[in-house]
């Protein structure tokens, strides 16, 4: 649908477009123009201290709403309170016309954690923290409660200090795209820039243990992701694990991704196993063969279960299993039976994923049929019962645009099973040095609310030219001492 947005605060069309999105999906954004089959005309009068906003919508639905809200004296709080303001409007217009409240209420943010422990940071109880987010953005009790029990997992687990470090190593390589897939990853295809990747790769850990070690940092969690770690031979897995074994030796959780089944054999198990490794990620998607051959997966179910057998056989005592829900073609029951199989595989965690359709992605293009947004609902609901039943808690959640029912990720896990590197990206309190192409160094100032980033080039040939600017980059992240009260 093509959507005139008429706006006085252009700044925050982009935000606007996304409470749009909460109830009509994909469409056409127009700022300030017209001819949509949906206009939106946003004004605002200030008077004293009181700011009053108003939307009307009109077209193939039409609705008015006003608010009034304080103008703050803080440059920096007026600036996101005006934003909730107009958005808060704005849903309300959105929410009378299409008669429907969304699961997350008017939120669009990735990280909805964040709000009840920014609610808990101003004194309030966990509690009234939730009932707040409940109130103020109109969310479901039964999501507010999910992330009640999340901040109460991560409040169980180590807190990061801020000598801590988490190390990520990128391995952005894939034997074929999956039709979803919106990462930056390339296909192997014959493998020809493997190994100076990793040649990079070694050069680039190298040098950050250095860093970590002249600035007196303490390893906590390791990560190898990517794209599928799994692509590299054994051999070159092997290398960059050994180049980052003085890190991994001392985390408290190692983790390598081990996404497709397809990618996955005895040796390379082998070799992540004896380099330390105590998380392994195997990843279904769904236990239907046909669906996985819609998404471009291009491995079977019956390699999953070998690939799972085959980790289990090697040693590995902690793994995790994602699941998509709402991928095209299948239906509550065929989502049941994913989650059916996968109780039987007894795996230590498990992440229900909800697809998201992202402009990057071959889905994007495809006219694929797709289950409608409540059906998505209740299969996520089933995925949350099914992790309960097994005895797993939530412990990290996030949402993505474009999500199918305008749902969550959630990840589940059976007690002192939780992610700790999972939950230090969603919920950004540890410092992370990144290595890789496209990988994203960042250093975290949490008394102060501040975080600094260093990404990678993306490009993997000019990671590969470029790894010493890339190293230069992380230096100067951490080339500042740390400021009173940081
Ligand atoms: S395995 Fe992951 S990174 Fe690779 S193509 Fe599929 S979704 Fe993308």
């Amino acid at each position: 649908m093509i959507v005139s947005l008429h706006t006085p605060t252009v700044q925050f069309a982009n935000d606007l477009a996304d409470v749009i999105r909460i109830f009509l999906g994909g469409i056409e954004l127009k700022i300030n123009e017209p001819g949509g089959e949906l206009s939106i005309l946003h004004t605002e009068i200030v008077e004293g201290n009181m700011r009053l906003c108003r939307m009307e919508a009109s077209g193939v639905f039409s609705g008015i709403q006003e608010n009034r809200a304080e103008v703050n004296a803080d440059p920096l709080l007026e600036k996101r309170y005006h934003k909730r303001q107009i958005k808060q409007a704005l849903y309300e217009v959105m929410k009378t016309a299409c008669g429907r409240t969304p699961p997350w209420g008017s939120l669009t943010g990735i990280r909805p954690t964040r709000l009840i422990y920014e609610g808990m940071g101003r004194g309030l109880s966990r509690d009234q923290a939730m009932a707040h987010v409940q109130r103020e953005f109109d969310v479901h009790p039964e999501k507010a409660r999910l992330l009640s029990e999340i901040v109460d997992v991560q409040l169980s687990l180590p807190q990061p200090d801020r000598q801590e470090v988490d190390l990520y190593v990128g391995i952005p390589f894939c034997v074929s795209r999956c039709a979803y897939c919106s990462f930056l990853s390339g296909e192997v295809g014959k493998g020809k820039q493997l190994p100076p990747y990793v040649d990079a790769l070694e050069k680039e850990i190298r040098q950050t243990l250095q860093l970590i070690e002249e600035k007196g940092l303490r390893p906590r969690a390791f990560y190898m992701g990517g794209g599928t770690p799994t692509s590299l031979s054994a051999p070159l897995l092997e290398r960059v694990l050994k180049a980052a074994r003085p890190f991994i030796d001392q985390s408290c959780e190692v983790t390598v991704e081990a996404g497709r089944p397809d990618t996955i054999d005895r040796d390379k198990l082998q070799a992540i196993r004896e380099n330390g490794a105590t998380r392994i990620s195997v990843n279904p998607q769904t236990m239907h063969d046909a669906t996985l051959e819609r998404i471009g997966r291009r491995h079977t179910t019956a390699q999953t279960e070998a690939a799972y057998q085959m980790a289990r056989d090697t040693g590995f005592h902690h793994i995790n299993m994602d699941l998509i829900a709402g991928l095209p073609g299948e239906n509550l029951d065929m989502f049941l039976q994913t989650l059916e199989w996968s109780r039987k595989m007894h795996p230590e965690s498990l992440t229900v994923h909800t697809l998201s359709i992202k402009r990057s992605s071959l889905l994007h293009l495809w006219e694929a049929e797709l289950p409608d947004g409540k059906m998505v609902g209740e299969m996520v609901e089933a995925g949350r019962q099914e992790a309960a039943a097994r005895g797993m808690q939530p412990y990290y959640l996030y949402r993505q645009k474009y999500m199918a029912g305008n749902l969550e990720n959630v990840g589940y896990a059976l007690p002192g099973h939780a992610c700790l590197y999972n939950i230090d990206m969603m919920e950004e309190t540890a410092n992370v040095l990144a290595v890789g192409a496209g990988a994203i160094s960042k250093r975290v100032y949490p008394a102060i609310g501040r975080i600094e980033r260093a990404p990678n080039v993306s490009e993997i040939t000019h990671y590969i030219t470029r790894v010493d600017e890339m190293m230069e980059r992380k230096r100067a992240l951490w080339a500042e001492e740390w400021g009173k009260g940081e």
